[in-house]
């Protein structure tokens, strides 16, 4: 699991909702966070990167959120290292 540091945390998109999750600015827009978690990751057409605009809310969001952080190609996925949502 990749857990924030204060460097990570200075990299993180402007756009991303506060709380566990954020993505930094490592991310290359592939979208797959988003296909593994659409209720949590969404797409800033502009900048061409995503970004976390909702916080888990479920187990379930819970573990997506994981699986996209697992999965993200660039290590651009990050939590703030407090674990799954109970
Ligand atoms: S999986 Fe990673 S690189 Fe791909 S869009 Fe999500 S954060 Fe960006």
């Amino acid at each position: 699991m990749k857990q924030g540091t204060s460097s990570s945390i200075k990299q993180k998109i402007r756009e991303n909702v506060p709380g566990k999750y954020y993505i930094i600015d490592k991310c290359i827009g592939c979208s797959l966070c988003y296909e593994l978690s659409p209720r949590n990751f969404s797409m800033n057409l502009d900048k061409g990167c995503d970004f976390v605009f909702r916080q888990p809310e479920t187990q379930e969001d819970e573990a997506r959120c994981l699986k996209a952080m697992q999965s993200c190609p660039t290590d651009a996925i990050r939590d703030d290292g407090f674990g799954p949502v109970k």
